[in-house]
């Protein structure tokens, strides 16, 4: 069975939030909501100083904790480890949100249009996860993968700093990054296993 997992090289990252505009555009992510953000942080003294970036998303944990907390079944995982929301099982309480330890779930309740005579083609997708304040959060582009493509942020990344494919399969790319030394991954303290690597 396969298992989906994605390696991010943070010295290749230019903080350049091309992956952000690429989730919210393929994904029509409601405003004030992002799947995927680069977090950035300045580091050095002057005059030697720099800026580093860390691209974050869900992780798709194995041991996923927003899975243990939903009352409801809404949050699930997949077969090949994409942790997912069927949004109309979902009753926003939130739980999830609370739950997760890399803080990778959004919930918005918000009934507002962009203009007054109704919504757009843009708001038309989301409307229920907006209009309901269901969890919100990365869903690895399954509808891509099952099509055998990549996610989006991977596909548009210009420096190609991010790796996707099947960690359980040795031939891959993505297990021979995991397994090269180099590669690590946030708050293994928690025990929640990610499938979302970085590398120095
Ligand atoms: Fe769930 Fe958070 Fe892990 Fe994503 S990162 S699977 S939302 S616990
Ligand atoms: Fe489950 Fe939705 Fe509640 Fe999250 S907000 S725990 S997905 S019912």
């Amino acid at each position: 069975m396969s298992r989906y997992g994605m390696v991010i090289d943070i010295k290749k990252c230019i903080g350049c939030h091309a992956c952000t505009m690429a989730c919210k555009a393929e994904q029509n992510v409601p405003k004030d909501i992002f799947w995927s953000s680069v977090m950035e942080k300045e580091v050095g003294l002057f005059p030697k100083v720099t800026r580093v970036f860390l691209p974050v998303l869900c992780n798709h944990c194995a041991n996923p904790w927003c899975v243990d907390v939903c009352p409801t079944g809404a949050t699930y995982q997949r077969e090949d480890g994409i942790v997912m929301i069927d949004y109309d099982q979902c009753i926003g309480c939130r739980a999830c949100v609370e739950a997760c330890p890399y803080r990778a779930r959004t919930s918005v309740k918000d009934n507002r249009t962009l203009y007054g005579d109704g919504k757009t083609v843009f708001e038309k997708p989301v409307a229920r996860l907006i209009e309901k304040g269901v969890a919100s959060k990365c869903n690895f582009c399954f509808h891509r993968i099952d099509e055998g493509r990549v996610p989006a942020c991977v596909e548009v990344c210009p420096t190609e700093c991010r790796t996707f494919g099947d960690l359980e399969n040795k031939e891959s790319m993505v297990f021979e990054l995991v397994n090269s030394g180099r590669a690590f991954k946030l708050f293994p303290e928690k025990g929640t296993d990610p499938s979302v690597y970085y590398m120095r």
